[in-house]
């Protein structure tokens, strides 16, 4: 396939109309290192006073982590040291806790969803 080169048409170029790819900003797990859009990750920060928090609104001062919705990747990334290399701190218990106690609440954890609606047995 032979292409003229240069013809003599000056073809505007640059801008296409159609469809582009859409830049999805992606941001990496870091308990299971899955690559997914940003906001299936839940972002982790720690703050400029070293208090490290989760963080609905992804845009918080300070270095941030990003974790799946997925219970099972808080898990472990508390139990190995993945949260504290990311965020490069040190996380004490409490902070554990209250990481773990988010994702026990707000995070969806298979199949646990269906007895908490509806007919109370007391
Ligand atoms: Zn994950």
């Amino acid at each position: 396939m032979a292409e003229p080169a240069a013809s003599s048409s000056a073809k505007p170029r640059g801008k296409r109309k159609g469809p582009r790819p859409k830049h999805t900003p992606q941001r990496t797990c870091i308990a299971c290192r899955d690559k997914t859009a940003k906001r299936t990750l839940i972002r982790i920060v720690r703050t400029p006073e070293g208090d490290v928090q989760v963080d609905p609104t992804g845009r918080a001062n300070g270095r941030g982590a990003y974790l799946c919705d997925d219970p099972a990747c808080w898990q472990r990334a508390l139990k190995s040291t993945a949260l504290e290399h990311a965020l490069k701190v040190t996380l004490d218990a409490g902070a554990k806790e209250r990481l773990r106690d988010f994702a026990n609440q707000n995070l969806s954890v298979p199949g646990d969803d269906a007895q908490s609606e509806g007919v109370t047995t007391t």
